[in-house]
Order: C-alpha cells, then structure tokens, then sequence
C-alpha cells in the first residue's frame, strides 16, 4: 500500500528532481480515488509555477515504424548534449491489449537506465478523455522536477494525434520508405498535423528508397495548405536503429523553435492549448454532471430505447433531457 504524503512532501520531493517522489505523485494523477483526484489537484497547482520551461515533442507513427528505437536513439543523443528527457505515452489501445506501447520498458531499455531519463509507460484502464487529462498533468509535473524535454509517443491511428498534437509544441510523424500512405494506415490529416516528416529505416537496402521518398513526401506537401507555425513541414531521413539523422532532426526542431518564438506562434500556440483545456474541462465536466444527474437518469434508457426504435427523434429526445437536467439546476 502506498505511503500517504503530503502535498509539501511530494512538492519538495518533484522540485528537487526526485524521481521516485515524480513517479509516485503520477501515480496519484492517474488514480480515479476521490481523495487522490484532490491531492493530486493540490500538487499540481504547487508545481505549476515551475512547469512550462521544457520544449514539447510528440511523436507518431503506425506500430513498427520504429517509434521506440528512434525515442531510444533521439533521447539517448539528446542526453549527450546534457538534456533531462521525460518520455511519456498515449495509447488508448493499451486497455484492450495492455501496454502496447511502453509498456513494456525493455523496448528503450538503455534509455531507462539513463540517470537523465524518465520513462512513464502509457496509463492502463482509462479512457481517451481521462488519458488527455492525466498525460497533460503528468507532463506538466515532468516540466516542475527539471525536465528539459518532453517525448510524448503515440501510435499513428485515431483520436490519440489529436489529443498529443493538442498539448505540444512540434509533432513529429515517423513514415516508412517504399509503402504507400494506405498501407501505413497515416490519414492525411495526420501529416498536416506534423511539423516535420523523418522517413525511419533509412539504411542498408532501404536508404536509397527512403532518400526517394523524401523528395515524393515533399512534393505531397506542396499540395497541402501552409502551416500555421509559419515554419514549412520538411522531411528528412533518419535511421533509428544506426543512431543516424539524430542531429539532423534536433537542429531542425531548433531551427523550428527559434522561428516560432520570432514569429509569436510558439506562445499563441500554448496559449490556445490552455484556452482550449480550459474548454475540455468544462465540456467534461457539464457531460459527468449530466450523465450522473438521478433525474436525466430517469429518463435517459426510456428516450434511448424510444429514439432508437424511431418512436422519438433524436433533437426532441436531447432537448427533453437538457430541459430536464436545467430544471434540475435552477
Ligand atoms: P514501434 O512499434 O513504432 O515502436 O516500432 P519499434 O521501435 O518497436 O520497431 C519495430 C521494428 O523495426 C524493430 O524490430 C526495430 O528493431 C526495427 N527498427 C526500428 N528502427 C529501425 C531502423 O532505423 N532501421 C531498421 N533497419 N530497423 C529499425
């Protein structure tokens, strides 16, 4: 069972770079008890003063395109250069098929025994709204125990590139040489979402075809709108596996920061992260007030079953409920 701590104690413990106090007041983040939802909330808002420094990094990419060897690679170069990496996970699928990505520390085995990097396996058992919650909490709490740079990877499909491109500052989207985009399952919403296109497995056999597929992912790109960061998308090449491309792709993240703190982007952009949050927790929170009301309750099944069988349409079923749930509130 675990010890209980006071705010103090995990506050003090997390500025002074302590790991084991970090991974502990993480575990309280991501606990659905009501008495940890409230430690938890009071942690944060000691630590919040001291988060906000790091730079933001999400990484994506359909399983096997090597996402853990390039965070293993990339994390490793960037502890060389003295940096403190926290590398976190989104990954909705892991309640199905439990920790399919991190979830298994072996796969960045050498980056987990890096005393300058923290890996946090992806939360298990939650659901998409309760993750994006934990992950930006989490992050924040990585920022306030000294972390310079935050990897978040997620696997290339679905709702969880949204969630990740929503709490960083560069998306990075790791593509596979010789495989149409079809095949790789990347919608092509995900690359307009990416600051940056590395094309992974760039050796041996595959390194002529991944240098042709530079120039055919560019050429995409043209027909793509401009970024909003003002800083044009570029692909590059890397191989995770051989440690190659790595200060390629730093230099350009760089390159990409100096840009968009010149240009204001890089502060609209966290600044339209914390409006939009702000959203999400009221959104979240009116649904769970909603859902959880005895009197929506009541009749909620009911209209269900009626609006399923066509006996009522969905409009005058909602507007029955919310004329229901506000005359609940007033
Ligand atoms: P993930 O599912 O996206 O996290 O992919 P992994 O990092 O687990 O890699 C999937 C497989 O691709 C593993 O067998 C890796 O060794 C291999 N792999 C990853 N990066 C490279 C690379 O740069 N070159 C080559 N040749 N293989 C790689």
């Amino acid at each position: 069972m675990r010890k209980r701590l006071s705010v103090e104690d995990y506050t003090a413990g997390i500025l002074a770079g302590d790991r084991i106090m970090l991974s502990q007041a993480i575990t309280v983040t991501e606990s659905r008890l009501p008495a940890d939802k409230e430690l938890a909330a009071a942690i944060l808002k000691e630590t919040l003063p001291h988060s906000g420094n790091a730079f933001r990094i999400g990484i994506t990419g359909v399983p096997g395109v090597g996402k853990s060897t390039f965070i293993e690679s990339f994390g490793t170069y960037l502890t060389s250069l003295g940096k403190r990496v926290a590398v976190l996970a989104v990954d909705p699928s892991s309640q199905k098929s439990r920790g399919s990505i991190l979830g298994d520390k072996t796969r960045m085995e050498r980056l987990s025994h890096n005393p300058l990097a923290y890996i946090r396996p992806s939360a298990t058992g939650l659901f998409l709204g309760g993750i994006a919650r934990s992950t930006r909490e989490i992050m924040l709490l990585c920022e306030a125990a000294g972390h310079d740079i935050i990897l978040i990877e997620t696997v290339g499909v679905g709702q969880s590139e949204t969630l990740v491109k929503g709490i960083t500052d560069f998306f990075l989207l790791l593509m596979l040489a010789g495989a149409g985009d079809e095949l790789q399952g990347i919608k092509k919403g995900i690359m307009e979402m990416a600051d940056a296109i590395a094309i992974n497995k760039a050796d041996g056999d595959n390194a002529q075809a991944a240098a042709l597929a530079v120039s055919a992912y560019q050429n995409a790109l043209h027909l793509f709108p401009k970024a909003d960061s003002g800083f044009p998308t570029e692909v590059l090449t890397c191989s995770a596996l051989q440690e190659n491309g790595m200060e390629a792709i730093w230099k350009l993240i760089r390159e990409f920061e100096k840009t968009t703190r010149a240009n204001g982007f890089f502060d609209q952009n966290r600044q339209n992260q914390n409006l939009n949050w702000m959203h999400d927790l009221i959104r979240q929170s009116l649904e769970n007030q909603f859902f959880s009301d005895a009197a929506v309750k009541t009749k909620l099944t009911s209209l269900e079953e009626a609006v399923r069988d066509g006996r009522e349409l969905p409009d005058s079923a909602a507007e029955d409920l919310l004329r229901t749930f506000r005359n609940v509130k007033s």
